[in-house]
């Protein structure tokens, strides 16, 4: 079992666990972890309705501080396997470069971390002074349901405290080095409804029409900031994806229409204040004529940041000592999984090069992939010193 991070990607890219196929992924961790010493926990979550996904919690020493480093197994389909120069699932290696689904997102990144972990143990008697652990799910790029929040709760159960976290998402733009992620925006989805009174269109004063109303209220709610960004954060903003009304008649008035709206807001608010907020909006643009409410969709995505300090300042350092390269702390970008883990802990991710991440011919130079096994072993080397 050889146990360098281009070897143990190789392993990881052989298994096609397209979510939420596990396809032996967790085993390859399981069997280098377990050979170090660590306590291995594979847990099977279900939920009716969502197919059961496969996780694992590994943990060696019993003291603190606790840094864990969690990701995903899992990856999203390799899409027309002619497209590929490689085999999808060969973890091939061409000209320095290692091919494959999950290159970069983020199995390479999980093998960077356990190929450090091995040898920060090798050279410091078998044992951390405190404690290391793999927060890994096989549910990150489907539903999140069975994944990593089940796994927190289920750490948290039995009394697991992470002091904190890395998350090896691909977090550089273009450079290994170029960018650590610090928090994310939240997201929050709404639908909002406009009742109108249905008649004649020959006899307006017998009904009401909720089109002009709405395209009023979808201007007033469009046109006002919500805030101008914060020191971490860019501002944030509330967009109409789509007004409908469904009328095929040209000679009713239709009685109601709705329009659904996306808002990626930062830390100027919180889920609740962020509701009051636009609806007070909307309540002063509908006056006492417009009949109007929003209902709001379920959100498991708040905003989140981890403020520079210290943990970051030890990151940022390791990533510079390796690489040369002072990186940006940034908030941009979609969601991860690290919007659960924040709950919990400070969080931060720091992982490949996104370019090709869902692409076709998803790959890695094998240099970053050794970049960053060093620079993950760094900080293990700052974080217990
Ligand atoms: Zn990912």
């Amino acid at each position: 079992m050889t146990s360098d991070s281009l070897s143990i990607a190789r392993d990881l890219l052989r298994c096609p666990s397209v979510t939420p196929a596990d396809a032996g992924a967790l085993g390859v961790l399981e069997r280098h972890l377990g050979a170090a010493g660590f306590e291995i926990n594979r847990l099977t979550f279900s939920e009716p309705g969502w197919p059961d996904t496969d996780n694992l919690y590994a943990r060696i020493g019993t003291e603190g501080p606790h840094l864990t480093f969690a990701g995903h197994t899992d990856v999203v389909p390799a899409g027309d396997p002619l497209a590929w120069s490689h085999d999808a699932f060969a973890g091939d290696v061409k000209d320095g470069v290692l091919y494959g689904r999950g290159a970069v997102d983020m199995k390479g990144a999980i093998a960077c971390a356990v190929a450090a972990t091995l040898a920060y143990l090798a050279d410091n008697g078998g044992k951390p002074k405190g404690s290391i652990s793999f927060l890994i799910t096989g549910d990150e790029e489907g539903p999140a349901i069975n994944g990593t929040p089940k796994l927190l709760q289920w750490a948290a159960a039995r009394g697991e405290k992470f002091d904190h976290c890395v998350l090896g998402e691909p977090s550089n733009v273009e450079e290994l080095g170029d960018c650590i992620k610090l928090g994310r925006r939240g997201s929050l989805s709404g639908t909002l409804t406009v009742e109108g009174v249905q008649g004649h269109v020959a006899y307006p004063h017998r009904a009401a029409n909720p089109v002009p109303d709405i395209a009023a209220l979808v201007a007033a709610l469009s046109s006002e900031p919500l805030d101008h960004g914060s020191a971490h954060f860019q501002a944030s903003n509330l967009e109409f994806v789509t007004i409908d009304v469904g009328n095929p008649a040209w000679n009713v008035i239709p009685a109601q229409a709705k329009a659904r709206f996306n808002i990626r807001y930062n830390d100027c608010h919180t889920e609740e204040s962020l509701k009051a907020l636009v609806e007070a909006r909307m309540a002063k643009a509908c006056g006492n004529r417009i009949k109007a409410h929003i209902v709001w969709e379920p959100s498991n995505a708040s905003v989140f940041i981890t403020k520079p300090g210290p943990f970051t300042d030890m990151v940022v350092t390791a990533i510079e000592q390796v690489t040369g390269r002072k990186p940006d702390l940034n908030t941009g970008g979609g969601t991860s999984d690290a919007r659960f883990i924040a709950h919990y802990c400070p969080v931060l991710e720091f992982g490949l090069v996104g370019q090709t991440m869902h692409q076709i011919d998803e790959r890695t130079p094998v240099a970053d992939l050794e970049r960053l096994t060093q620079i993950y072993r760094n900080v293990l080397d700052r974080y217990f010193a």
